[in-house]
This record gives structure tokens, sequence and C-alpha cells, in this order.
């Protein structure tokens, strides 16, 4: 991996170009949402607009000195590389899985993803995957930015009794810009989400396009957020089950397995 590294290095000699500092690469199963069970690539960035209740990443800005970047896909294996890294060194990375383990997509996720427009921009026409971006679904204008570069975006609607905000705006105008691509939304449901709030989550879906389809998640307790009771989920399903096409309950398979 090194010998990568001074190879790009010697090819970007002198020109200017986004590096980022990125949390973790690495090769493993999607376990949550749409394409659930699948083989991905993650790239994972610093930084988010939001604070949910139930974040499970040390994601502040500056706090990776290194990129851990797992050697071969699915080994656990990792060697921790400098950051920040360039677009052509993270591609470097993502490619060498491809080119050992067909993989369905490049997952981008983080934090939050369309922090890095600039990177996202330059990395994407160097990697052999379609891009599936997850995202909190808040910063529409910067959607717009990268939208031709993405296949698949897996958006979440954040309920307020667990971001202690309301973005019904925000998420609204992003689902009416993400809708051209393969759209999903995810919905993230703890202990004490109410059923107004969930409810007016499913309206605003349906106001958009009652066939993008709705991935109800169990929240993974952390923090104090509690894990929903089934009856709540059940509740819920019903609820979207008319005003929605495709509604599954999926909890975070990849939890479950043991993995990242
Ligand atoms: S949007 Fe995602 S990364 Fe940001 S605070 Fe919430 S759970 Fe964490």
């Amino acid at each position: 991996m090194n010998m990568i590294n001074d190879r790009i290095n010697t090819l970007l000699n002198g020109q200017k170009l986004a590096t980022e500092s990125i949390i973790e690469i690495f090769s493993s199963i999607q376990g949550e949402g749409k394409y659930v069970g699948y083989r991905q690539a993650f790239l994972r960035f610093e930084g988010c607009n939001l604070s949910c209740d139930y974040c499970d990443t040390e994601h502040r800005v500056g706090s990776h000195r290194y990129c851990r970047v797992e050697l071969n896909p699915g080994s656990h294996r990792q060697l921790e590389i400098p950051n920040p890294l360039t677009p052509a060194a993270v591609a470097e990375y993502v490619n060498n899985f491809a080119d050992i383990t067909p993989h369905q997509a490049l997952s981008l996720t983080g934090g939050e993803p369309l922090l890095h427009t600039k990177f996202i921009t330059e990395l994407a026409p160097l990697v052999r995957l379609p891009l599936l971006l997850e995202t909190n679904g808040t910063l529409g204008p910067r959607l717009k930015k990268v939208l031709p570069l993405i296949s698949i975006i897996s958006m979440d609607i954040k309920l307020p009794s667990m971001v202690g905000q309301e973005l019904w705006g925000e998420h609204g105008v992003f689902m009416e810009i993400a809708r051209e691509k393969d759209l999903y939304v995810k919905l993230v449901i703890e202990r004490e989400s109410s059923t107004s709030e969930i409810s007016k989550a499913i309206s605003l879906i349906a106001s958009v396009d009652r066939s993008i389809p709705l991935i109800l998640q169990p929240v993974t307790p952390h923090g104090h957020c509690k894990a929903p009771s089934a009856d709540l989920m059940l509740k819920a399903q019903e609820m979207a089950l008319g005003p929605l096409r495709d509604v599954r309950v999926i909890p975070q398979t990849h939890v479950m397995m043991g993995q990242r």
C-alpha cells in the first residue's frame, strides 16, 4: 500500500487536489436498507451537520490522524495511513478491493458525506464501482452538486424526538432532488418515537412519490436510545402500507453478525 501511495504522490506532483481526513476504508456486507446483504466497499468521512441521539460514529472533524484501510477485502487486517488522503489514493484502495472480490457499490458514509462534495467529485471518475450515498437527507443544495455521479441514494428521515429539531422542510427538498435516482428512505425508530411523528414522515414521503421504498429500522440501542417494541414496529408498518407501496422492517444486520 505504501508503494501505491508513493506512486500516487509522484503522479500528482504539483497538482492541487481535494484531500480529506478519512476515518476508514473497508469491505463488508451492507447491513441496512434496500441493498442489505450485498457486498460493498465503504468509505467513512469525518464530520456531520446533525447530532443524533443514537449516533455510533466518532466523526469529529480532525479526530483521525490516520485512516484505517483494510488490507484485503473482509480480512479485518488494517493499515493505518496518515491523513489526509487524496481522491486518487482512496480510489486505489477501493479498486484494489474490487479487483480481488466483486463488489456491488462503494458506499459513501460518515458522518455526512455531502460535507465533502469536492472530494466526491474528484473521486467518482477514478473508482470502478457505482456510488451509493448514505446521507442524513438534509443538504439538498449540496446533493445537486454531485447528483450525476451518484447511482443509489440511501436517505434518512430524522424524527424530531431523536435529533432535537424538525427537519421536515429540508427532507422534503432533498427527496424532490434525489427522486430521479435509485432512492430509498430509512426511518430509524426508538422506543420513545411517537406515532404522530412517524405519521408525519410517511405523509412527507407520500407527498413526493408513494413509490419511494421506506425501510423502517428499529434502533440498535446506543446512548440513551432504547429498542422499540415489536408492536411499535408493526404499527409503524401498518401506518405506512397504504400511503406507500414498498414498506419493509429491517434491523441492522451487520450488528447481528458482528460486522462493521
Ligand atoms: S446524521 Fe448520522 S453521522 Fe450524523 S449524527 Fe446522525 S447518526 Fe451520526
